[in-house]
């Protein structure tokens, strides 16, 4: 069972039960409601910044930074492979 993230509205859902699905830039994108995938497919980017941006500081929290804005500062600095 695979657990998927609306990047539009960020609801967590099983992916069997996704109203529709997307494939952007070879990924595959779920959505919660044909109305979302509709708000992603008209503005792709701009979702997507806030998605990714969402991982990072998933990512950054397991450090323990703590705070979200000071992760993205950090992360331009830190040394990444
Ligand atoms: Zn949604």
């Amino acid at each position: 069972m695979l657990v998927v993230k609306d990047p539009v509205c960020g609801m967590v859902f099983v992916k069997e039960d996704a109203a529709g699905q997307t494939l952007y830039n070879g990924e595959t994108y779920y959505f919660c409601a044909p109305s979302c995938k509709k708000t992603f497919v008209s503005e792709p980017e701009k979702y997507l910044a806030t998605f990714n941006n969402k991982d990072r500081s998933k990512e950054s929290n397991e450090i323990n930074f703590g705070e979200n804005e000071r992760n993205e500062k950090d992360n331009g600095l830190r040394e990444h492979d």
